[in-house]
């Protein structure tokens, strides 16, 4: 058996673009329950009738996130109160959180989605799941925790940091899969290596499930490389339940987008016009399976693209590329556009950076320049001066040539820099007039 839902995941696209179109026509008869759609809908003339293929979908405008907070909490509420049995928010890593309900339907689906994701990059129901990562009201705690357990893992709900104990939950239990968000990893991995420990060794780790951050695809390379294993990346979004929106398969080129579940587009943010397949845009999502909160064409700002072809895993969802990064995550120095990822890319192809850097922002005597903060290796800081500085060059060479902005790199001590439990803080914005 190689799925976990064979007759949906490897479906004919024709067949699945039949059942989408079904479940956006029953998606937009739900959302009219709603205040928010129902005067959406009646202000356009559009009727569910007027849904007939997934192309439709066009004929309604885009749901942005400050959509969500003008109706916040029950604007987008299709149900009655009395049926939900859940809400969740996002981080809010970018302004004001927003709410999401479910009823038991949609728990009970987000749940399969999350077993399907974690059956699709190898993990069984007789692997040990521990989940390390923050519970509450932040999808990725509940969100794997259920997953796992339709799946039918011993599923350990660790929360986040402590990682001594992490450790001691993983040797105790035989943990053989965790999920947590990429920053935090290379400090577990600290805390294994003081405490003397190799998790190839010393434990029965035999897959990392990670996302909630953009990494890039040297991260990745490094994760393995550190933790002897191999590394999936999980994409997903509190408006979209959370994870198991988007999962790489064994495969481990691209993630699968459950399109049974989402509808999918890729725009120009610029123009809103849906880009040529494969260019980079942004990507916007429709619930198909969702009863308490129906989301239209929610425009996530993640950027990325459609993977050309078709996945030698046999899946006939469609494939993203990993998340560049937020619209809102780019900034502009010295007439440059960058992304902290492409810095981050530069980083973890150098041997001697350690666990984690920051990105400085500033204006120095009335010019912006780019700080870049970088942690060394623990042996790395022992070394002579001059290796210090070769390495200090070696990075802003790098990192310039990517950016095309030189910046000023600061080799600091490992376990320096500020280290939150969440969501990796990697941009300080200090010039005057920016940032919050
Ligand atoms: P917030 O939007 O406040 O961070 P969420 O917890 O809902 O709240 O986070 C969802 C966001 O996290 C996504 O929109 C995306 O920007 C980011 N994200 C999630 N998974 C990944 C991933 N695998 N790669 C890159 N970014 C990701
Ligand atoms: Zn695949």
């Amino acid at each position: 058996m190689h799925y976990w839902e064979p007759e949906i995941e490897a479906r004919p696209r024709a067949d699945l673009e039949k059942l989408q179109a079904q479940r956006l026509q029953a998606t937009v008869a739900q959302a009219a329950k709603s205040p928010y759609y129902s005067r959406l809908l009646k202000e356009r003339n559009l009727t569910p009738a007027h849904f007939r293929s997934p192309a439709d979908i066009a004929r309604l405008p885009f749901t942005t996130k400050d959509d969500l907070r003008a109706s916040f909490p029950y604007g987008f509420m299709a149900v009655p109160v009395k049926e939900t049995v859940r809400l969740h928010c996002s981080s809010g890593t970018t302004g004001n959180p927003t709410v999401i309900f479910h009823n038991r339907h949609d728990l009970q689906s987000w749940a399969n989605l999350v077993a399907r994701s974690m059956f699709a990059a190898g993990a069984r129901p007789d692997d040990v799941f521990q989940n390390i990562c923050g519970y509450g009201l932040f999808t990725g705690g509940l969100g794997f925790q259920y997953g796992a357990e339709c799946l039918g893992c011993l599923t350990i709900p660790a929360g986040a940091g402590n990682s001594r104990r992490q450790i001691k939950l993983m040797q105790d239990f035989g943990t053989s899969v965790i999920h947590a968000i990429p920053s935090y990893l290379p400090r577990l991995r600290e805390e294994f290596a003081e405490l003397g420990l190799v998790p190839e060794k010393d434990t029965k780790l035999r897959i990392i499930l990670t996302g909630a951050e953009p990494h890039s695809e040297e991260t990745r390379q490094r994760l393995q490389e550190l933790f002897k294993c191999k590394a999936f990346n999980s994409y997903g979004l509190s408006e979209m339940n959370g994870p198991g929106v988007a999962f790489e398969c064994e495969q481990q080129s691209g993630l699968h987008l459950w399109e049974d579940c989402f509808l999918m587009e890729i725009i120009n943010p610029q123009t809103l016009e849906p880009v040529p397949p494969g260019e980079i845009g942004e990507l916007v999502l429709t619930t198909l399976d969702r009863e308490a909160m129906p989301i239209l064409r929610y425009r996530t700002r993640d950027l990325t693209r459609l993977l050309p072809g078709d996945c030698p895993c046999g899946r006939t969802h469609r494939r993203i590329d990993r998340i560049t990064g937020r619209s809102d995550d780019m900034f502009i120095i010295k007439g440059c556009n960058v992304f902290p990822v492409q810095i981050e890319k530069v980083l973890m192809r150098v041997p001697q950076v350690g666990s984690d850097w920051l990105i400085i922002l500033d204006t120095v005597n009335g010019t912006d320049e780019i700080i870049v903060q970088v942690e060394v290796q623990a042996d790395g800081f022992k070394g002579d001066l001059q290796l210090l500085e070769a390495l200090r060059r070696k990075i802003t060479h790098e990192v310039r040539d990517e950016i095309l902005v030189t910046p000023v790199v600061q080799l600091v001590e490992p376990g320096s820099l500020p280290r939150s439990e969440g969501k990796a803080k990697r941009v300080d914005e200090r010039r005057k007039g920016r940032g919050a």
